[in-house]
């Protein structure tokens, strides 16, 4: 019998610019151009969500050693606070542990911090830990974390791209583009045509068959959103309307499904967390696609019970970004039949890795797909880049 190496020791370390805080960019990039959000009812945070703070978290890198030496890592979004959560408060129910015991210490972490966390930074935090443990167990059994989650369905990943460009994304192979929506309830009328024009130039650009996507980043009311999907759908064939409204609305995201032209699809879970969070979602018939961002909803761990309520429901499941952590999952469920791919280029019109410039060894798609063996690598298959500043802000 393979006894495993206990863990050792866990760190947490924070990094600016990029990565995993994919919203920590630099001036001119799509992804801060005036962007519809929930602020945006206030002028003065309408034209970047840098201003409001979109960006103010940053990286959370988390190490967990083993007393071999062997490393695993992960990197969600968190910064400093979540660096004092890992290393104050959940690094206790790691150390001296078999990482074998990733069920006994999910639930450790959770029921722990339930009284100050249950969603949100508590529970990126979780997911980062989570994440380190998952990579660590494939680094120490020598397998790619696919393999241990029960083994590829199929044998490539294909994706859409997530940006301003899905003219661009359909020459680079993509099955779909999904546009970042501009404009709210707060700039009216004049905002909801842009909104369609800006639909109906790329529907023209990229053809009758193509996917388009509105993603709404819960900015939106119900009748907006109902309006919307409507128009976008009778005029461009939009193919699914995203997190149209607040998180935490789910009679909202019900009564928006019931009211959804027949056919389109109405998508939302980024914000999301646990399997409480998205039983929610799914009891009360909230939307066709659930969306978690494995880097925030709870981890692998999690994300395994998120996704068989979803399957019993005849949901599908296809993780928000999360580069690496999604495409290990994606591969291994009937379920999940396609990824998202950020397009984290500024323009963006060419692929870049998701998580540039902190993880080495970070696959992409080609041609919109990647095959299953380019994850092909002990744990996530990806190195921590060690040559950008990484702040241990705690220690314990
Ligand atoms: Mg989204």
């Amino acid at each position: 019998m393979v006894t495993l190496s206990r863990i050792k020791h866990v760190r947490a370390f924070t990094v600016r610019g990029g990565g995993a805080d994919y919203h920590d960019q630099g001036e001119g990039h799509w992804i801060d151009d005036h962007i519809a959000t929930p602020m945006a009812k206030y002028p003065e945070y309408r034209q970047s969500r840098q201003s409001f703070g979109i960006n103010v978290l940053g990286t959370l890198v988390v190490e967990i050693e083993a007393e071999d030496g062997t490393i695993g890592f992960a990197v969600t979004t968190g910064g400093e606070p979540a660096c004092y959560i890992v290393e104050k408060h959940l690094a206790r129910f790691l150390e001296g542990r078999s990482p074998t015991d990733y069920e006994k210490i999910w639930d450790q972490m959770f029921f722990s911090t339930q009284y100050y966390g249950r969603k949100g930074l508590v529970v990126n935090a979780i997911s980062g830990v989570d994440l380190a443990l998952w990579d660590l167990l494939g680094k120490l059994r020598d397998e790619p974390v696919y393999q241990l989650l029960g083994g590829a369905v199929r044998d490539e990943l294909q994706f859409y791209a997530t940006g301003a460009r899905p003219d661009v994304a359909k020459e680079l192979g993509f099955i779909g583009g999904k546009l970042p929506l501009h404009h709210g309830p707060a700039e009216g009328e004049e905002g909801m045509h842009k909104n369609i024009a800006l639909l109906a130039d790329m529907r023209a650009k990229c053809g009758d068959d193509f996917w388009l996507m509105y993603d709404c980043w819960m900015a939106l009311d119900v009748n907006y959103a109902t309006k919307l999907a409507t128009r976008a759908w009778n005029e461009c064939g939009l193919k699914w309307i995203e997190e149209a409204i607040s998180p935490d609305d789910y009679w909202g995201y019900a009564e928006l499904k019931r009211n959804v032209p027949k056919g389109m699809l109405v998508t939302t879970g980024e914000h999301e967390a646990t399997r409480w969070g998205f039983r929610m979602l799914l009891e009360m018939d909230c939307c066709d696609i659930i969306q978690p961002d494995v880097g925030w909803c709870g981890g692998v761990t999690e994300l395994l019970k998120i996704s068989a309520l979803a399957d019993a429901a005849g949901k599908l499941v296809v993780p928000h970004g999360s580069s690496v952590y999604s495409y290990h999952f994606v591969v291994t469920r009937h379920n999940s039949p396609f990824a998202e791919f950020l397009m984290m280029h500024p323009g963006p019109t060419e692929v870049v890795p998701m998580f540039a410039p902190q993880l080495l060894g970070e696959p992409v798609p080609q041609n919109g797909r990647m095959r299953t063996s380019a994850l092909d690598k002990p744990g996530f298959g990806v190195e921590l880049n060690r040559d950008i500043a990484l702040h241990r802000p705690y220690t314990h």
